[in-house]
C-alpha cells in the first residue's frame, strides 16, 4: 500500500484529523495502529493487573480489556519464551497479578514455578478449544505444537477465552467487553482474509516456508504451505549435523529461493544453510514477541502482516534464485 502523496491545502483538514485522533487516543478508544504491544496506558494505575505470559497475548488481551484493566506481559519484546527465566522482579510483579493469561500447549515451561509467586492470581489457558496440531518427525513428536496464535482464525478462539476470562473476572463491565472482542475478532476475520489473497500469489513449486523453529505450522496449515525447519520446538534448538544437513537437502532439491529465522533466537544456522545452498536469507519472522513499539511488528495484526509479507517477497514466482 502506498500513501497518496499531500494534497496542496490539505493541511487545515489534516491537522484537524490528527487532533481528533489524539483526542480519541488520549480518550482510550484509539486505533489500533496508534497503540503499541502491552499497551497499558489506557486503563488507569488502579486498574486491576492482568499479566500475559508474552507479547502476542498481552496485545491480543489489550484488545480486549478496551481499557478496563491493566494488561501487561511477563516477558519483553525478543525474549525467548519457551525456556525463560523469570526475573526477581517479574516474580515481585506477579504478587500484584489478579489474573495471568497463559497460552498453555506446553508453552511456557517456566509457568509453575512463576505461578508459585503469584498469590491468588487466576490462571487461564488462552488456546482452550483450539484445533491442535502435532509436532511431527522430531524431538517432540505427538505433543502439541503451542504456537496456534500464528492462525488468525485459531487467534478468535483466543479472543474469545480471553473475553470470557475477563467477564467472569469484572462481570461489571461485560458488555464492553463483548463489544471489543467481537470488533477484534471481526478484524482477524478480515486478516485471514487478507492472508489467503496474498499468500495465493505463491506458484505450487513455491510453497514451501522453511525457519529457524517449526512454529509456523498453524499458518502454513491454513493456507496451504509446507513446512521445514532447523528445530521443532525452541525449548530444544540443537542444530545437529542430521538437522542441518536434512535442511540443506530440501532446500537445494526444492530449490527454494529464500530461508527465514525468527527474531528471539539465532539466525546464524540459517544463515549458513542460506550460504550453503544459495537461498537468499529472506528475513526475520515474529512469532513468540512481538518487535518493540518502533519495530516492523509492534502488534500481533502487524507481526502477521509483516510475515506474510517477507514470505511472499522471498517466493514469488519472480524472485531469484
Ligand atoms: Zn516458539
Amino acid at each position: 500500500m502506498f500513501l497518496s502523496p499531500p494534497r496542496r491545502g490539505a493541511a487545515p483538514r489534516s491537522w484537524l484529523g490528527l487532533t481528533l485522533a489524539l483526542a480519541v487516543v488520549l480518550a482510550g478508544c484509539g486505533p489500533r495502529a496508534e497503540r503499541g504491544a502491552a499497551d497499558s496506558s489506557a486503563a488507569d494505575a488502579g486498574a486491576p493487573l492482568v499479566l500475559t505470559s508474552f507479547t502476542v497475548l498481552a496485545d491480543m488481551a489489550s484488545e480486549v480489556a478496551c481499557g478496563q484493566l491493566r494488561v501487561e506481559s511477563i516477558t519483553r519484546p525478543g525474549a525467548e519464551i519457551h525456556g525463560y527465566d523469570p526475573t526477581p522482579s517479574d516474580l515481585r510483579r506477579a504478587q500484584d497479578a489478579q489474573l495471568v493469561l497463559v497460552n498453555g500447549l506446553n508453552l511456557e515451561l517456566w509457568m509453575e514455578r512463576y505461578l508459585a509467586s503469584a498469590r491468588g492470581a487466576e490462571r487461564v489457558v488462552v488456546s482452550e478449544g483450539v484445533d491442535v496440531i502435532p509436532i511431527s518427525g522430531d524431538a517432540g513428536a505427538g505433543q502439541p505444537n503451542p504456537h496456534a496464535w500464528m492462525s488468525p482464525r485459531q487467534a478468535r478462539t483466543y479472543v474469545a477465552n480471553i473475553r470470557d476470562a475477563f467477564i467472569g473476572f469484572d462481570p461489571a463491565n461485560a458488555d464492553t467487553y463483548r463489544r471489543c472482542a467481537d470488533a477484534y475478532s471481526a478484524e482477524l476475520e478480515a486478516l485471514d482474509g487478507e492472508l489467503r489473497e496474498q499468500l495465493a500469489v505463491l506458484p505450487p513449486d513455491r510453497r514451501l516456508l522453511v525457519s529457524c523453529e517449526g512454529a509456523l505450522s498453524y499458518l502454513a496449515a491454513d493456507y496451504g504451505l509446507e513446512e521445514a525447519y532447523l528445530w521443532p520446538v525452541n525449548a530444544e534448538t540443537e542444530v545437529t549435523p542430521q538437522r542441518m544437513e536434512r535442511v540443506i537437502r530440501t532446500v537445494r532439491e526444492r530449490q527454494v529461493p529464500a530461508v527465514f529465522c525468527e527474531s528471539t533466537v539465532d539466525d546464524r544456522p540459517q544463515r549458513r544453510v542460506a550460504e550453503e545452498t544459495g537461498a537468499r536469507f529472506g528475513g526475520v519472522f515474529y512469532v513468540d514477541s512481538l518487535s518493540e513499539p518502533d519495530g516492523v511488528a509492534p502488534t500481533y495484526l502487524a507481526m502477521l502482516r509483516h510475515n506474510a509479507r517477507i514470505l511472499v517477497q522471498g517466493l514469488r514466482a519472480d524472485g531469484q534464485r
